[in-house]
């Protein structure tokens, strides 16, 4: 049977309110509650309360001090959704030393290039050991070649060395963990995350956040190598005392309705996803007819929405479909976030769902100043998305190109200062000193604005496309291009590549089902045009094959390694 969501009647809940993680599941482990996981039938696979957790990572604390890993020692734990990552994750806290979650083989490409990138992450962050399911040993052996490991295995293995010794608690203010990010934008560098961070941040997005309640329950499909997953849906429910049921993202990525199916079964009431989670749910009910019967979503109360641009298009679509079973459209709640910061910078107030400002392209892109909004029919608008106040640890700053601070409305770089900002990217303090200043503030690269003490996203400084010394933003051009017929959300990846007089030129990449010349040639036509029409941009077109586009292992276009696989021959154009 599930966990049932009842807390221990004698126990206060204490919102992440703790030294450090292990103190936290010391707490948890007193209550009734924990996680389950699910197959993508909607199958109760295994449940894991946190009582049984902390007795097994107790227990995993003292194999891996026996085995004489010592504390601020690296293990690179490969991220299955399973009670096994749990268990191992919580069980480096027992010995001060830091898991590294890296992602499963499957959701990259070929075998090939996980080999080399986990071989990358491996020398990165220097690892002592590598925990990993026993499918991956070769895997493991190739990627850690020449690299002198303490221990690789399986938990299996782990069990079973006999070893066995008391291990070093940590402090608040020891490093817990290292975080890489999607690497959307560049080679993932591991982010640094301490206790205090953790639980400061954890804190923030479940009491200030989210506003957890008592009878709320979670669902999540994310990754635990994610930050979204692993500090929103796992650590957050943890340091809470919530339960929360997983669906492993292999078994979402098959079949995304499995996602609905748990959340309607358990009566979840919070869950989060990035935009394009909620837009495969729509497609594929879209296919079925009788897809949604028997699901009722109505006791879902937060929809969490996040990690990239929020489109809300899109959520106005899922709206469209799943109001009619019970999905209510005030759950979305916007939230903003990055690695950098743990996970979560600013939320949305709950219950209230998106709310839009509306203001000119132009605007966003050059004038800076956004105030005037919505008013003429001639220029071209831009919905952009509340994404809430930032909680209270975090100090906001928006600056222009010299560093100097902005005033409400003004478009600018995102600075952050507060107690779950990083203390560094891991061994890489070049890196870290060009985002993080001596007095601690953080430059995110993403720009944006500050609306009555609300924060607004706008994009990310390094995917600015500049024309004659006009800027534009990719995806305005890539919405527009969306429009033609056969275009999917994330088929089209806008870039600027030099031109003949080392200028540079905006091209948009576009996958592209049609395999008749005419027909590419009609398509590339009127795209050009509808693009043109819609952003005053002239672009040139280049059609790349179906999946081609380069996307991080949680799913995010990454524009910047489209422009260097395109620029170096990595992705071929189709012929046209
Ligand atoms: P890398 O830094 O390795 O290139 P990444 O930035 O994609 O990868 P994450 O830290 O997981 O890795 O993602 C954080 C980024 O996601 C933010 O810096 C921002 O660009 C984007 N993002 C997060 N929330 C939002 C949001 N609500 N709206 C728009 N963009 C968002
Ligand atoms: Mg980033």
């Amino acid at each position: 049977n599930a966990v049932t969501p009842t807390l221990d009647p004698s126990l206060p809940r204490r919102f992440a309110d703790f030294d450090t993680l292990v103190e936290a599941l010391e707490y948890a482990a007193k209550g009734l509650r924990g996680a389950n996981f699910y197959n993508a039938k909607g199958d109760l696979i295994s449940t894991l309360t946190w009582t049984e957790a902390q007795k097994r990572a107790q227990k995993i604390g003292r194999i891996l001090a026996g085995i004489g890993f010592q504390p601020g020692e690296r293990i690179a734990l490969i991220a299955e959704t399973s009670a096994d990552f749990v268990c191992f994750f919580l069980g480096c806290q027992y010995a001060s030393v830091l898991p590294v979650p890296l992602p499963l083989p499957t959701s990259f490409g070929g075998k090939n290039g996980y080999v080399g990138q986990l071989r990358l992450q491996l020398e990165s962050c220097m690892a002592n050991g590598v925990m990993a399911p026993g499918f991956m040993d070769d895997m493991i052996a190739q990627a850690a070649e020449g690299t002198s490991l303490r221990f690789a295995g399986s938990m299996a293995d782990y069990m079973d060395s006999g070893k066995d010794k008391d291990p070093t608690l940590p402090s608040a203010d020891d490093l817990a963990y290292l975080q890489y990010s999607s690497g959307s934008t560049r080679f993932p560098h591991g982010v640094a995350v301490t206790h205090r961070s953790l639980l400061s941040n954890t804190r923030g997005m479940g009491y200030h956040g989210v506003m957890l309640r008592d009878e709320d329950r979670c669902v999540s499909w994310l990754p635990f190598y994610h930050d979204m997953g692993l500090v929103g849906t796992l650590l957050t429910t943890l340091t809470c005392q919530m339960s929360v049921d997983f669906i492993p993202t292999e078994e979402f990525a098959r079949r995304p309705l499995s996602w609905l199916r748990v959340m309607s079964a358990n009566k979840g009431t919070i869950s989060y996803s990035p935009t394009f989670g909620f837009d495969i749910c729509t497609r594929r009910a879209a296919l079925r007819k009788n897809a949604l019967e028997g699901l009722d979503l109505s006791t879902w109360r937060v929809a969490g929405v996040g990690a990239e641009m929020i489109r809300p298009e899109v959520l106005r679509g899922f709206i469209e479909t799943f109001g009619p079973i019970g999905f209510s459209e005030k759950a979305f709640l916007p939230s903003y976030g990055l690695a950098e910061c743990t996970l979560g910078v600013s939320f949305a107030e709950p219950g209230k769902g998106i709310e839009i400002d509306l203001v000119e392209e132009a605007r966003l892109a050059g004038d800076r100043h956004v105030l005037v909004n919505g008013k003429d029919g001639n220029v071209r608008m831009r919905e952009v998305v509340n994404c809430g106040r930032p909680l209270p640890e975090y100090e906001i700053d928006i600056r222009d190109e010299d560093e100097t601070p902005l005033a409400e409305n003004h478009v600018g770089r995102i600075f952050i200062r507060g107690t779950s900002v990083m203390r560094e990217y891991y061994n890489d303090p070049e890196t870290t000193r060009a985002v993080l200043s001596p007095e601690g503030w953080l430059d995110t690269g993403d720009m944006g604005y500050m609306k009555n003490g609300d924060i607004y996203i706008v994009g990310r400084a390094k995917d600015m496309i500049i024309v004659n010394g006009r800027n534009h933003w990719p995806q305005d051009i890539e919405w527009a291009a969306e429009q033609i017929d056969g275009v999917k959300t994330g088929d089209a990846a806008a870039i600027s590549v030099p031109g003949e007089n080392s200028e540079e030129v905006p091209m948009i990449l576009v996958q592209c089902r049609h395999s008749d010349p005419a027909e590419r040639a009609k398509f590339i036509d009127a795209m050009k045009r509808h693009v043109h029409k819609v952003t005053g941009v002239n672009c040139m077109i280049e059609l790349v094959p179906p999946r081609s586009l380069p996307r991080t292992s949680s799913g995010k276009l990454s524009r910047v390694k489209a422009r260097n696989e395109y620029l170096s021959g990595g992705l071929q154009a189709l012929a046209s």
